[in-house]
């Protein structure tokens, strides 16, 4: 089997060009034993709607997904709390599928729940709250409705409440909760969890009913790239 790498919080944005110029060397240099990579979310700092990436400054980054699209590597993308309004265009114009947050993957027989993560901070009630808001298909027609520079303001403006309200709040309160997350691979009939958003990369294992289990969790790329690597029967956090 081919490795399979795992990416998340890129926060890809034109005011960030460090992490923009990794990103290209990330893509332009990667190991020829790659099959898959899954993007688990906030690849961008904030989308506007697929019509809106010239907007930002994204044409190098699809070209880049679609450069590694076109070489057979399987591109998967899974939103982000910032980025969870990239739709089938991008998908078409990059090659990647889209995948809903959560879902569940096999990787040789075992399965494994691929989240963004900001689902599992269940103590930030605010943020849940605002949340399904955001999700719902309601703000989204009535936000994609909107002239680009209208979407833009909006985001900004969104985002800039969210660094604030981060600040008010207790590092704890933003990370993720653990019996809620047990309760979650119960159900889900999982011992593997992948996820990003918290910006804590870590390996945490676990007893859950008596065997043995594992979260990932993939750390940001404001100073260096993050990369979950499955190789070889063994999960490598870079
Ligand atoms: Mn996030």
């Amino acid at each position: 089997m081919k490795a399979v790498l795992f990416i998340s919080d890129l926060h890809l944005s034109q005011e960030y060009p460090d992490s923009l110029a990794r990103f290209e060397d990330f893509s332009s240099n990667l190991p020829k034993d790659i099959g898959q990579i899954f993007l688990l979310g906030d690849v961008f700092d904030f989308w506007i709607g697929d019509d809106g990436a010239e907007t930002l400054g994204h044409h190098n980054i699809e070209k880049q997904l679609r450069h590694m699209s076109s070489s057979g590597i399987k591109l998967s993308f899974l939103p982000g709390n910032r980025d969870f309004l990239v739709g089938q265009d991008f998908a078409i114009r990059t090659g990647c599928r889209l995948l809903p947050d959560p879902s569940i993957i096999d990787i040789e027989g075992e399965r494994i729940y691929l989240t963004h993560g900001d689902a599992l901070c269940t103590d930030d009630i605010e943020h849940q709250r605002n949340r399904s808001v955001l999700l719902s298909s309601k703000w989204q027609k009535a936000f994609l409705d909107k002239p680009i520079e209208d979407r833009l303001d909006t985001a900004l403006r969104l985002r800039q409440k969210s660094e604030d309200s981060k600040q008010a709040k207790p590092m704890s309160m933003m990370d993720i909760n653990q019996s809620h997350l047990e309760d979650i691979m119960r159900k889900s009939q999982v011992r593997t969890v992948i996820h990003g958003h918290t910006h804590k990369p870590a390996v945490h294992e676990f007893d859950l009913d008596g065997m043995s289990a594992k979260r990932y969790v993939l750390g940001d790329w404001y100073t260096q790239n993050s990369v979950l690597a499955f190789r070889d029967g063994e999960f490598i956090l870079e």
